[in-house]
């Protein structure tokens, strides 16, 4: 296979605060190719985000220190000087967060704000091209929504000034950090496709970083499920999604709700919560709600087992579970969902 556009190597971020130090993400590897569909699974408190901020030195510097590699086009972003950072940041990896409205500057037009990400463009010209890359993203009425402050937009409509924000520079890889977690369904099956219909046109690979697995069936190539700070998990999504290996990721499956369900059939979650990193359990950070564990789980870390092109991170043992298949979780690029997806 070709040479990754993104690969992410032994990543570990750790924060130091009243002379703590907790490590939120450890030791987190991963692959990119250019083009490609990827996504990052888990719950909150799993490191997710904070996995996407570092790949471009967005962690708070002050507080937190980044360790491992994240080789983008072959170039190490956690040794590059300020000037080279900055030209990866946008035209190398964009990002799209979760709340616009946070994202968003509330005291400048919209057209100023993607102006800013036009650094190349002769000032006169910044304006249609603003409009023109409002268009894209299919807002109604660009040249209004141009001159417009983010308040006076829909959440929906603000996300889309934001992609239209993340394209700008025509980044080789979008990284969408729940890029739809603050909007209603409807909205957040335009945003998707939309984000879908513009990394096809500009040839995009996607980081997409969610909690609904919904969202990965039909839509991305390979996934990566993390846990505690860890990928406990990874494949084609296709096969993760069919026979899962790991509890974690089997539990996740059982927890999003089928449509096709039996009337008053009860939904079912995962016992107890992610822990937090500054009590990481010692042995299998799942230890204490899988339903598998046997001794060794609670004092040993179980190793990385690598077969078939995926990897899983648990004792080997026979796989028991009932799966759902991802033909049941969502159709073809997940434009014909037979599950009702979360709401936000
Ligand atoms: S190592 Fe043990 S506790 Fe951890 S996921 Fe596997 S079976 Fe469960």
């Amino acid at each position: 296979m070709s040479v990754p556009l993104l690969q992410v190597v032994n990543l570990a971020v750790t924060f130091r605060q009243e002379g703590v130090e907790t490590t939120p993400v450890r030791s987190v590897s991963l692959t990119v190719h250019a083009g490609e569909r990827v996504a990052v699974v888990g719950e909150s408190g799993c490191g997710k985000s904070l996995t996407a901020l570092a790949l471009t030195r967005l962690s708070p510097t002050d507080r937190a220190r980044v360790s491992g590699r994240v080789l983008f086009e072959g170039t190490d972003t956690l040794t590059l000087g300020t000037r080279a950072l900055t030209r990866v940041r946008g035209q190398g990896i964009a990002y799209v967060f979760q709340d616009p409205t946070a994202s968003l500057n509330p005291v400048m037009r919209v057209s100023d704000q993607i102006a800013e990400c036009l650094p190349d463009l002769r000032r006169a010209d910044r304006l249609a091209a603003a409009i023109d890359l409002l268009t894209k993203t299919g807002l109604p009425d660009p040249a209004r929504a141009a001159r417009a402050y983010p308040c006076e937009l829909s959440g929906g409509q603000q996300q889309r000034v934001m992609l239209a924000m993340a394209l700008a520079a025509r980044p080789k890889l979008l990284v969408s950090d729940e890029p739809t977690t603050a909007l209603d369904v409807t909205t957040q099956r335009h945003v998707l496709n939309l984000i879908d219909d513009l990394t096809d046109a500009y040839n995009m690979a996607v980081l997409l970083i969610t909690h609904n697995l919904g969202l990965v069936a039909g839509r991305m190539e390979r996934v990566y499920v993390m846990y505690a700070g860890q990928v406990v998990e990874s494949g084609a999504v296709t096969d993760v999604l069919a026979r899962p290996r790991h509890p974690y990721t089997r539990g996740l499956l059982s927890a999003v709700p089928l449509l096709d369900a039996p009337r008053n059939t009860p939904l079912q979650d995962i016992p107890g919560t992610v822990p937090s990193p500054d009590a990481w359990p010692a042995g299998c950070a799942f230890a204490p709600r899988c339903t598998d564990d046997e001794p060794r789980c609670h004092t040993d870390q179980p190793p990385e087992t690598l077969a078939d092109g995926r990897m899983h991170r648990c004792w080997p043992r026979p796989q028991t579970g009932q799966q759902k298949t991802p033909t049941a979780l969502c159709g073809s690029r997940g434009r014909s969902p037979s599950i009702a997806l979360p709401q936000p």
